[in-house]
């Protein structure tokens, strides 16, 4: 079973700083290193450690070579990914020594995808494939819905959070996955809460105290308990997280230990820094002592 992850590819650019700057305030960073991220790519470097077999949608600018590279080293088959000759997106995301983050994005190709040549490799999706978008490029919905006619199961990160992006995918997806801030931004806005949304499952993910299952069928709430660790970047764990989900799911793992292990893997990230780089492998993950 493939996944299929239309996903955005960003250059993150992380300053150390002793604090997040105020408005109007100059800080000097005390650090600085280039690494892949991108909330697609972040994905699908996690879908491929937990061992899913992975496709990548998107695009990247002419200085975006060495991300593929990256992609590929991981084992991401990046054959649909398009070249554009603008700027890649990139991300500059400042940390503190808290490890709490502030993140301006610039969207670049990511936002700039071929409709055409997604909807053209979307077509090779065999029935009972994966398919996942986020919130990070152009044509989650038409993509979102070809997959669910094809017979994929469609899974959504809502993030960045954006109401209406969200309210245009729901009726395609089979999972939706949203941190506590999103699932209470997407209850407010739609004046219901999340357990009557018309999509089978529900994740709500919830920082160092884990997650929610919710199976909007029956309306039961299964929680899962985070490990305890010391969280140094919490940069991309909400996308390791459901990589390893997703990847448990495709590899036939039932929602419970799908979620459990996408819970270790996440806790195993906060412990470092870093983005897609950063995403411990399934041995590392089978293997912690959490
Ligand atoms: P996002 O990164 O999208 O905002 P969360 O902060 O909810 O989402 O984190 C996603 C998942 O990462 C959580 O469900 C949890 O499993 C894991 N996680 C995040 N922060 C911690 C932490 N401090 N300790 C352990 N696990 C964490």
């Amino acid at each position: 079973m493939t996944l299929w992850n239309l996903g955005s590819i960003n250059a993150d650019h992380v300053y150390a700083v002793p604090h997040i700057p105020a408005p109007g305030e100059t800080l000097a960073a005390t650090g600085l290193s280039r690494g892949l991220g991108g909330k697609g790519a972040n994905m699908s470097v996690a879908m491929a450690r937990a061992g899913g077999r992975v496709a990548h949608l998107g695009a990247v600018g002419a200085d975006g070579g060495w991300m593929l590279e990256r992609l590929e080293g991981y084992g991401v088959d990046c054959a649909h990914v398009q070249r554009h000759d603008g700027p890649s997106g990139h991300a500059i995301i400042t940390v503190d020594a808290a490890a709490e983050n502030a993140i301006t994005i610039w969207p670049g190709a990511n936002r700039e995808i071929d409709p055409e040549a997604v909807k053209r490799a979307l077509e090779r999706a065999e029935r009972g494939d994966l398919f996942v978008t986020q919130n990070e490029t152009s044509l989650q919905v038409e993509a979102a819905a070809q997959a669910h006619a094809q017979g994929l199961t469609v899974a959504y990160a809502a993030a960045p959070f954006d109401a209406d992006a969200v309210r245009a995918v729901l009726p395609h997806l089979d999972l939706l996955v949203l941190n506590e801030i999103e699932a209470q931004q997407l209850a407010q806005a739609l004046g219901q809460p999340v357990e009557a949304l018309p999509v089978p499952n529900v994740v709500v993910t919830l920082g160092a105290k884990g997650c929610d299952w919710i199976e909007t069928a029956s309306g039961a709430r299964h929680h899962v308990d985070a490990p305890r660790v010391e969280a140094v970047d919490t940069t991309g764990a909400g996308d390791t997280f459901t990589g390893y989900l997703l990847a448990g799911l495709s590899q036939g793992l039932a929602m419970p230990e799908a979620l459990a292990r996408a819970t270790r893997a996440a806790a195993l990230k906060v412990g470092r820094h870093g983005a897609a780089d950063a995403i411990p492998t399934l041995e590392e993950v089978e293997r912690a002592a959490l």
